[in-house]
């Protein structure tokens, strides 16, 4: 099966009307994917997406008609034979390269594409992805993932290893899943555009929904957090896990002590204290933050492996955030998974946006029966907007991912949403 044809679609959500997903750094974002289409020359089409929040979304979706000479011709047996060598060579484009390399726009363009391979891939075994990946042999799994600069962290005969030792549990691990589902959490409660009584109803909802983990935004004005912060214990009582998140905002000394102010309320982790390329920053707060029981989280934005392998070798993270489609898609974030196994800390993948709950659920259950072996001190994030324009949509019951089912990546979008929502011309925006 070859592909014909490569195509993408700008497709925009006035999410900011509403104030949905509105934090201390992006207080009004329009949730957004560049989709994209592989066309084969066969019955099958691949779907993938990666996420921005509005504005450079056409940006992105240059960049990934710039991979149109890798991506048009390329065979999906071709792709089956080695998932790793057709990621390098999408990665590798001397001229791209220059605008990344690994990082930006052209990388998470890249990212689409590759998640769109990996769904094409998936839909002709006919299979959901974290099955198919989980049922790779250890071998077949270590050639999905390059492991350019990061042998220095990991070699392929350590990730082999690894991943052998996963293998005798496997089965029942897949059964697990299967019956019970992965773990999740909420930040549903949390956007700080809400108002008191709007927050009040929203954890009362979460803890009515059986949610145990619950995430809330933070950083805008330290006098405001602690009185959200009081009323959101006042919901939730003290037996639930609460984890705030800052976006970025502070300086590393302000980090430290704005958190030290929020220590009282017990949060389990910070999320993305400072800038997310500031590694030493990162381990800075985290030696800080030790006594207070508080564990640093990142990774949303960390554009590749390499800085994943920094924040791993500097003890700068207690919990690492994947990001499906800000990293170069599956193959990149496998690479991920095997670090932070290496390293022993636990993965909890970013979603929200749009696409990213119905990514992120296959790469959380693919760290379960083959890396990490363990859900214990895992959540994945679960944001409950916009999962109606998926034909395939992630679901939840009693606070956990169900595995999905159908064949694919989940992240194939419903087509009269692609073109109401496409922009500028869909009729949600020409209007
Ligand atoms: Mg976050």
């Amino acid at each position: 099966m070859r592909i014909v044809r490569l195509e993408v679609c700008d497709v925009r959500f006035p999410t900011s009307r509403d104030l949905d997903g509105s934090d201390a750094m992006n207080p009004d974002p329009d949730y957004s994917s560049a989709y994209v289409i592989l066309h084969t020359d066969g019955a099958l089409k691949g779907y993938g997406s990666t996420f921005t929040i509005g504005r450079g979304n056409n940006v992105v979706c240059a960049a990934v008609m710039a991979h149109e000479h890798l991506v048009v011709g390329l065979t999906l047996e071709e792709f089956m034979a080695s998932p790793g060598q057709v990621w390098r060579r999408l990665n590798g484009d001397s001229q791209l390269r220059w605008i990344g390399p690994d990082k930006g726009a052209v990388h998470i363009a890249m990212a689409a594409i590759v998640n769109a391979l990996w769904d094409l891939y998936a839909r002709f075994e006919g299979v959901p992805v974290w099955k198919l990946v989980s049922c790779l042999t250890p071998e077949a799994f270590v050639a999905c993932v390059d492991f350019r600069y990061i042998t220095d962290a990991i070699t392929p005969e350590e990730a082999l290893a690894l991943l052998r030792a996963a293998e005798p549990a496997k089965v029942a691990r897949i059964k697990e899943l299967e019956e019970k589902g992965y773990p999740a959490y909420t930040t549903s409660a949390g956007w700080l555009g809400y108002p008191d009584d709007k927050i009040r109803r929203l954890c009362r909802e979460a803890v009515a929904e059986g949610w145990n983990h619950i995430k809330v935004k933070v950083g805008r004005d330290r006098a405001d957090d602690i009185r959200r912060l009081a009323l959101i214990r006042e919901e939730i009582g003290w037996d639930r896990k609460l984890m705030v998140d800052a976006n970025q905002v502070w300086e590393v000394p302000e980090a430290i002590a704005w958190m030290t102010e929020l220590a009282p309320f017990k949060p389990w982790w910070i999320e993305e204290p400072t800038s997310p390329d500031d590694i030493l920053g990162h381990a800075t707060i985290a030696r800080a933050m030790e006594p207070l029981g508080i564990g640093v989280a990142t990774g949303e934005h960390g554009m590749n492996r390499i800085l994943f392998k920094q924040l791993l070798q500097a003890r700068a993270i207690s919990f690492c955030q994947v990001d499906s489609c800000r990293l170069g898609g599956l193959n990149e974030n496998l690479a991920v998974l095997l670090m932070a196994a290496k390293f022993g800390v636990p993965v909890c993948p970013h979603a929200g946006g749009v696409g990213l709950c119905e990514f992120v659920q296959h790469i959380s259950m693919i760290d379960f029966t083959s890396v990490s072996g363990s859900w214990e001190g895992r959540v994945c994030e679960f944001v409950d907007h916009l999962h109606e324009h998926f034909t395939d949509p992630c679901e939840i019951r009693s606070a956990r991912y169900l595995a999905p089912q159908r064949p694919g990546f989940s992240t194939e979008m419903v087509p009269v949403s692609v073109e109401k929502f496409q922009f500028p011309n869909g009729s949600v925006w020409a209007s």
